[in-house]
């Protein structure tokens, strides 16, 4: 077979980092004359985007790859590769016990693909130390026409939060140029984009040339045609009055945050590394909230690390109900090969662990429920985001604020403004009743 007729699936675990990685695949592997395809089993190429956060993801990950190995014993011309942030684990640590893998690639090695893939069946593994690549150049290709885009506005990260692989397996911080970040967005807006999600590990810490992340905000915004503006993830040790000041101003930045928290004691946040007390975060939260009263402020929370007693838990649960976030993600505690805390003694037992995950979780979930009915009775602007897979007639977007809604009985395009008055809501969701669309 031709090599510019080869039809690959790429395969996608985690974050929305590893959901931009696979979409610069697909560029990469498609400017070379690669079909990218969304049927598995018809594809000549099978590519994971794997996750190594938690163990969990991992295993989800490693789970596939053993599906489609067994597919490669049926089919030997099967080309298989390992991609991301578990490529990069892998190829440290698990090259030997799979020797079926054709393919290994840490998240800054995707350009040697093309050469990868001609000089099978000669096998390597790239991972490119100190990388400074941002992949500037590289046109992602989009696999899902719906209105919303993630643009990387940077790589890597320069925290060592104690639990976190991240920066070993993606390296220190880049940040790509405003320009292109600006080419980009007015790239997407052309192709009927309506919300841009800029996304980075930290994205406030980007720096490009002098200009900071309000600004490149600022500037994003002010492209002609862009509805929304997204982002994630801020860390509250980088979050800066100017960037709440652009969330206030500019109306087409959401007004939405996600500042994840980790832990509510001083202790655990010392521990772990992370550089801000309790103090500091609530200051940033009544900052955020006296300045857009409508902000939605959401979170990532970890249960178990090692050394958290039951009172440190304690005041996680109390932070929870003092702030009372919008929404949050909440994990228990995962230990990660050479992370710093893997030198630490897990030693809170699993059982324990996963009741304080259960505990956190539902008080939060009773929290979020409660604030979504609040909005019983009121009208949200909601941008269509995809067609429901329940109903014909029924469609899914997002508010402003970033909850999700169902909007009843009307067909609207993809991409449509509009607005809903909520009938409805649960924890996960709201339902609405369609008005009138915006323009
Ligand atoms: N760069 C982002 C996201 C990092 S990963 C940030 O700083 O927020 C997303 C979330 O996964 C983290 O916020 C943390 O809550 C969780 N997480 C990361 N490593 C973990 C681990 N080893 N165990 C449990 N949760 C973890
Ligand atoms: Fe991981 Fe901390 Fe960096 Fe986020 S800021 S990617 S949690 S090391």
């Amino acid at each position: 077979m031709e090599e510019d007729t080869k039809k690959v699936f790429i395969k996608n675990f985690g974050c929305q980092m590893n959901v931009y990685d696979s979409e610069l695949v697909a560029g990469i592997l498609s400017a070379q004359g690669y079909t990218i395809i969304s049927d598995e089993h018809t594809a000549d190429i099978v590519l994971i985007v794997g996750c190594t956060v938690r163990e969990h993801a991992e295993k989800r990950a490693l789970g596939y790859l053993q599906q489609v190995l067994a597919r490669k014993k049926r089919n030997k011309e099967l080309v298989v590769g390992l991609l991301g942030c578990l490529g990069q684990w892998a190829g440290s640590n698990l090259q030997e016990k799979l020797p079926e893998l054709d393919i290994i690639a840490g998240p800054d090695a995707y350009r040697n693909l093309p050469a990868l893939l001609k000089h099978l069946p000669e096998k390597s593994f790239v991972a490119l130390e100190n990388s400074l690549e941002d992949y500037d150049d590289i046109q992602p290709l989009r696999r899902r026409d719906g209105a919303s885009a993630y643009i990387a506005i940077m790589r890597g990260c320069n925290h060592r939060c104690g639990y976190c692989v991240v920066p070993y397996m993606r390296g220190s911080e880049r940040s790509r140029p405003t320009k292109s970040i600006l080419a980009e967005t007015e790239n997407l807006v052309a192709t009927g984009v309506k919300e841009i999600f800029l996304i980075g590990q930290n994205v406030n810490s980007y720096q490009y040339n002098g200009a900071d992340f309000p600004a490149l905000l600022d500037a994003v915004s002010g492209v002609s045609g862009v509805k929304r503006i997204r982002f994630t993830t801020s860390h509250p040790k980088n979050l800066s009055e100017k960037l709440v000041e652009v969330i206030r101003d500019r109306e087409n930045v959401c007004s939405h945050i996600h500042l994840p928290l980790q832990s509510g004691s001083d202790r655990v946040l010392s521990a772990m590394g992370r550089e801000y007390t309790v103090e500091r975060y609530l200051s940033l939260i009544s900052l955020l909230r006296r300045e857009i009263p409508e902000v939605s402020i959401t979170t990532d929370i970890i249960s178990g690390y090692p050394g958290e007693t039951v009172d440190d838990h304690q005041k996680t649960l109390d932070l929870i109900r003092m702030v009372e976030f919008d929404g949050a993600f909440t994990f228990k505690y995962s230990p990660r090969l050479n992370t710093p805390a893997f030198k630490l003694k897990d030693d809170v037992p699993e059982a324990e662990k996963i009741r304080r995950l259960n505990e956190i979780s539902n008080l939060q979930r009773k929290i979020t429920e409660r604030k979504n009915k609040l909005f019983i009775g009121k009208t949200v602007t909601v941008l269509v985001e995809i067609a429901s897979k329940r109903s014909d007639n029924d469609v899914l977007g997002r508010t402003d604020c970033g909850r999700n809604v169902i909007i009843h009985n009307q067909k609207l395009p993809i991409g449509t403004l509009c607005t809903a008055n909520i009938t409805a809501a649960t924890s996960q969701t709201l339902l609405g009743a369609f008005q009138s669309i915006l323009k």
